[in-house]
């Protein structure tokens, strides 16, 4: 399938079974901001917890922070953001539509044909003002990446528990960008989620650690994704100053996450302007960071996901993901007895997994509706007593279960 085909139809199925909504439709919209719906923030926080998890709890000396979205805003001078978090931009002469300068390979507008400006560079930082007298009020800066908060964390983290290097510290977060091109629906928007682990080492561990978290990052991509083969890692040519190497990894060669070599840059900055000390046993410790989109992350996921088959079509999602696990059906609307019956089932499984009722139209009807939010196991309630039938998503086929082993049937599949 082509891919802006497959973009138009993921957007088009996220806002139908709600995923994701574009924000403010009713105004219109805003460009570069989107909602997740119903089905959206259950599938996010899946993926987000599981991230979570896999960080603190399958890793050793790792621990994390929740930081906030406006920060001092030296930080933002420190860090370099405030002078060269730029994109260059050309503009038209003649119909005055900007263009990022990477995206343009003549001298002329794409849209009319007039002439383009030289690029001029655009600060992409997103600013807003602190206090309430007018006169008195300071500007701050919405995060620009999230990691900041944890350099400035670091001092606290280390005096509050007892972690030694090497060690890391994580951070789920927003992230506001005045993208010059936001588009290509959730994959670049303004307003955004971040993943980020920081590693702390000692210079001597440097590259055995940035290898370590490179090929641990894309294990990890690689056990939520169907096709592998899509996921690649991109090596950068172009390096910033203090950098020895920087990957990205990718689906479909775009970038989801970046390994980064920061070295002793952020603390080293952070304590020249702060004047504090931020070194540990007397050195700045160096960093490797893996810094993610969560959003794109879903995306990529969607992507990965979407299966059209002859007479269905088929969210593949890993049943990690998946928004609901289970759905529950009466074989027929009218019998009492059965309704009754998958009620009380649907209530006890409801407590233990994430679980959806449906008793409209057929089962047909209830099985496409369901393979199309990806759930993967459907249970039909019927005339047996002690059993029920469990259809699996990706190969249709159907089982007949005990409903005293349901609870354990489904926690088997999920280890
Ligand atoms: P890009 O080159 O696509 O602009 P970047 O290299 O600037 O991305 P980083 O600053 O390394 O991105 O941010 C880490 C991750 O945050 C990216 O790998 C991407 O997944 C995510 N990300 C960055 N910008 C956006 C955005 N505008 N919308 C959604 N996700 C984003």
């Amino acid at each position: 399938m082509k891919q802006d085909n497959l973009m138009e139809k993921i957007a088009s199925l996220c806002k139908r079974r709600g995923f994701v909504f574009p924000n403010s439709e009713i105004y219109g919209g805003l460009q570069g901001f989107y909602d997740y719906g119903p089905l959206g923030v259950e599938m996010k926080n899946n993926l987000k917890q599981l991230w979570w998890k896999w960080f603190t709890r399958e890793h050793e000396n790792i621990v994390g922070i929740d930081g906030t979205i406006i920060d001092h805003p030296k930080v933002w001078e420190a860090s370099g953001h405030v002078q060269s978090f730029v994109d260059p931009l050309s503009e038209c002469k003649k119909c005055h539509h900007r263009f990022k300068s990477d995206d343009i390979i003549t001298k002329t507008c794409p849209d009319c044909g007039g002439e383009l400006t030289d690029p001029k560079n655009f600060n992409i930082l997103m600013s807003t003002e602190l206090g309430v007298i007018e006169g008195e009020k300071t500007r701050a800066y919405l995060r620009g990446e999230a990691c900041q908060t944890i350099y400035l964390d670091f001092k606290n983290v280390v005096d509050s528990t007892r972690i030694k290097i090497p060690f890391g510290i994580v951070q789920i977060g927003k992230a506001f960008r005045n993208e010059v091109t936001p588009g290509n629906f959730i994959f670049r928007q303004r307003e955004f989620e971040q993943w980020d682990l920081q590693w702390f080492t000692h210079p001597s561990e440097m590259d055995k650690w940035f290898e370590f978290w490179k090929a641990e990052r894309m294990k990890w991509y690689q056990s939520l994704f169907n096709d592998q083969s899509r996921l690649t890692f991109y090596q950068h040519e172009k390096l910033v100053h203090y950098a020895k190497k920087a990957f990205d990894i990718q689906f479909d060669g775009r970038e989801m996450e970046g390994i980064h070599w920061r070295q002793d840059w952020d603390l080293g900055r952070h304590s020249e302007y702060s004047g504090k000390d931020l070194t540990y046993e007397g050195y700045i410790p160096w960093i490797v960071e893996t810094s993610g989109g969560v959003d794109r992350t879903f995306l990529f996921l969607l992507m990965d996901a979407y299966t059209e088959e002859k007479d269905r079509l088929v969210l593949k999602l890993n049943p990690k993901l998946a928004p609901y696990k289970v759905a529950v059906f009466p074989l027929v609307r009218n019998k009492e007895e059965i309704t009754k019956k998958a009620r009380s089932l649907y209530l006890n499984l409801k407590s233990q997994i994430s679980c959806v009722w449906d008793d409209r139209g057929n089962i047909g009807k209830r099985y496409y509706s369901q393979d199309e939010i990806g759930t993967p196991w459907c249970v039909t309630v019927d005339y047996e007593k002690d059993s029920v039938t469990v259809r699996d998503r990706d190969t249709t086929k159907q089982e007949r279960v005990d409903i005293s082993q349901l609870d354990s049937y489904f926690q088997n599949k999920l280890k």
